[in-house]
């Protein structure tokens, strides 16, 4: 009874976390219904184009479906992918519209011998569910995998009690629908949507017993797999986001290329990024390395624990990891510190040896390999424009920032060869690049040479650049002509701040309104970066603030905490001055006032930055909500009664 109950747990969990399925299908068929219902009325040529339309809608998804559901039963994936979705359509929609048509024929028989007379074509389907979703499933487990013969299929017991038990259910609902007078309520389609549901849970019940019947190379367990894994970041909306729309949406992270490209290809790599974190992806056996920053390294080390206590041998990695292993020790086998190009191939040869080292330490490259560049050529064009980065590190050295840190004062360059041909390879598909350069104007000479090359490639750019660009009005210029649409810039203060004394990047803030229209009379949008609690900010600082953001051209505000990351200049002060008051990395989201504040008082501001960083995020509302607040406060004060 143990294992009935859990079995059926695991189907449910499975088609739960494929729900949008069940809805899209459901809601594909009521319409379905509808128009047929409309075509019975009036034949139309606009109602019968519909009905094919949505009858090839209904054939796709439903092929599509079957075949994610077999591909995450038999363990070929973990998890709906929208690549394999599409796949899956093109493979298996033909079998659903076979088994469509067998079910039909029959279904016009039993019309004709006067047998279903009182019985919907829906119901009629439900009464053929187990034929259905049998069929369907041997189908595409037979022509994907090595299949026993079909008279040889044997039946799990104890799958097949939990099968009758949801079918017997279905079989009540059918009847009650087809019983149902009243088609149209709200009731009627709860059940309606229920059987559906149902359906499913059945397709994922036949799947795992036909899957029992496979060989094929996923149940040997031979291939030695990789899981990359970035988990998702705190928050109150991004669990909502994922829940609903998973990773069909998402920013692919660039260390999975670096080390997709240095493992050896006999590895299936599976990735999971932005992926709202199920528990039955833990899997026992497997090679799993963790990138992470410091606000998901709470995430971070929930997986690797669990990956770790399952038998899987864990290595982490990423900016947080690096300053400081010794934590992430606590839940992993092996840390990477630093850049995992130059180490991961011992990673590799030693998890092979069964040998790992605790610590490994990345080696300052002066390039990448040629094999990065190569596994970047080779990727999806949808991939590439998310890993375009031209340089890495900084000339500036400011102390909340963990690049000059993690970078080193030297800047690391692409071959300029090397990026035109990234960039030719993609812009067929993708007109808009964004480089995730930390300065795209770290290296003014590189800068020109290879931005005097993209200009001849006609694409749309974006990126984060130091102010001083604006100082050099040929590089303007340049940037203009090669197609920059916007550049983002950390003005950090206000043009009012004390905090400008300091020298370095933030001295820039004298000549602020001056390079900023520089930048503007070219045409180009700029995206502005403000920190908020610096040394000196206090109310007035913040009224400062909003007037800079407010009387600035800056088409995007983004206005944030100063957080103190581990291993930056500012942490190790704020450490040295006993001003830490928050250590849970959960809280380092730019959100939070981690560190006592000797002006202000943290939670005030923390909530009021919130506000006004919503209100101010996009110019062109700011102002129309604040014409309005100007407004209603006139009226209220002058003409209110
Ligand atoms: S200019 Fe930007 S990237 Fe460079 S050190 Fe300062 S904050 Fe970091």
């Amino acid at each position: 009874m143990k294992n009935i109950i859990k079995n059926f747990g695991y189907q449910l969990k499975i088609l739960n976390s494929l729900y949008y399925l069940v809805f899209l299908t459901f809601f594909t068929d009521l319409s379905v219904i509808v128009v047929i219902k409309h075509v019975i009325a009036q034949a139309g040529f606009l109602n019968l184009a519909l009905l094919s339309v949505l009858a090839a809608l209904r054939v796709a998804l439903y092929g599509g479906s079957y075949g994610i559901i077999t591909e995450i039963i038999s363990g070929q994936e973990l998890f709906f992918k929208f690549k394999r979705f599409k796949q899956n359509i093109k493979d298996n929609w033909i079998f659903s519209v076979l088994l469509i048509v067998f079910i039909l024929i029959l279904y016009f028989i039993a019309l004709i011998n006067n047998a279903v007379s009182n019985t919907s074509l829906l119901s009629f389907f439900s009464y053929f569910d187990i034929v259905f979703c049998l069929g369907v499933g041997y189908l595409i487990m037979n022509k994907k995998y090595t299949f026993v013969r079909i008279e040889k299929i044997h039946f799990d017991a104890q799958l097949l009690f939990s099968m009758l038990l949801v079918y017997f259910v279905k079989i009540v609902l059918a009847y009650l629908l087809s019983n149902w007078n009243e088609g149209s309520t709200l009731v009627y389609k709860l059940i309606a949507l229920t059987s559906q549901y149902l359906h499913f849970l059945l397709f994922v019940n036949i799947a795992m017993q036909l899957n029992k019947n496979c060989s094929s190379e996923f149940h040997r367990n031979e291939t030695p797999e990789l899981y990359l894994i970035n988990p998702v970041m705190p928050g109150v909306l991004l669990p909502i986001e994922h829940a609903f729309i998973g990773n069909w949406y998402c920013f692919y992270p660039p260390a999975f290329v670096v080390i997709g490209a240095l493992t050896p290809k006999k590895y299936k790599i599976r990735e999971f990024y932005n992926i709202f974190w199920d528990d039955r992806y833990f899997k026992k056996g497997k090679l799993v390395a963790i990138t992470c920053c410091t606000s998901n390294a709470h995430e971070a080390y929930r997986i690797a624990k669990g990956f770790k206590e399952k038998g899987s041998t864990v290595v982490m990695g990423g900016a947080h990891v690096t300053f400081v292993p010794d934590e992430a020790l606590e839940y992993c086998d092996s840390v990477v510190i630093g850049e995992a190009v130059g180490v991961w191939e011992e990673v590799i040869n030693d998890y092979e040896k069964g040998n790992m080292k605790k610590k490994y330490y990345g080696m300052d490259h002066l390039e990448y390999p040629e094999s990065v560049h190569n596994t970047l050529m080779s990727l999806d064009n949808e991939i590439i424009p998310q890993f375009m980065q031209t340089t890495r590190g900084c000339k500036f050295n400011c102390d909340f920032c963990s690049t000059p840190v993690l970078c080193g004062p030297t800047i690391r360059k692409w071959p300029v060869e090397n990026m035109v041909a990234l960039i030719d390879k993609v812009r067929k598909k993708n007109k808009r690049i964004l480089f995730l350069d930390d300065n795209i104007y770290a290296d003014p000479k590189y800068y020109f040479e290879l931005f005097e090359e993209i200009k001849k490639l006609k694409i749309k750019w974006i990126a984060l650049s130091s102010l001083d660009i604006a100082k050099n009005d040929k590089a303007l210029t340049l940037a203009k002509e090669s197609g920059c649409e916007m550049l983002r810039f950390g003005y950090e203060i206000s043009d009012q701040s004390e905090e400008k004394r300091h020298g370095g990047k933030l001295s820039l803030a004298n000549e602020y309104r001056s390079l900023t229209r520089k930048v503007r009379s070219k045409g180009i949008h700029i995206t502005a970066f403000l920190l908020f609690g610096f040394n000196s900010d206090n109310f007035k600082s913040l009224v400062n603030l909003i007037k800079f953001a407010l009387v600035n051209p800056f088409l995007i505000n983004l206005i944030m905490v100063i957080t103190p990351f581990p291993g930056t200049m500012l942490f190790n002060k704020k450490v040295a001055a006993n001003k830490m008051r928050n250590l849970n990395w959960m809280n380092y989201d730019t959100q939070h006032f981690v560190f006592k504040h000797d002006n202000i008082n943290e939670a005030v501001y923390e909530n009021a930055l919130r506000v006004i960083g919503t209100i101010l995020f996009y110019r062109p509302l700011a102002y129309v909500f604040l014409s309005v607040v100007f407004v209603w406060l006139a009226y209220v004060i002058f003409l209110g009664t």
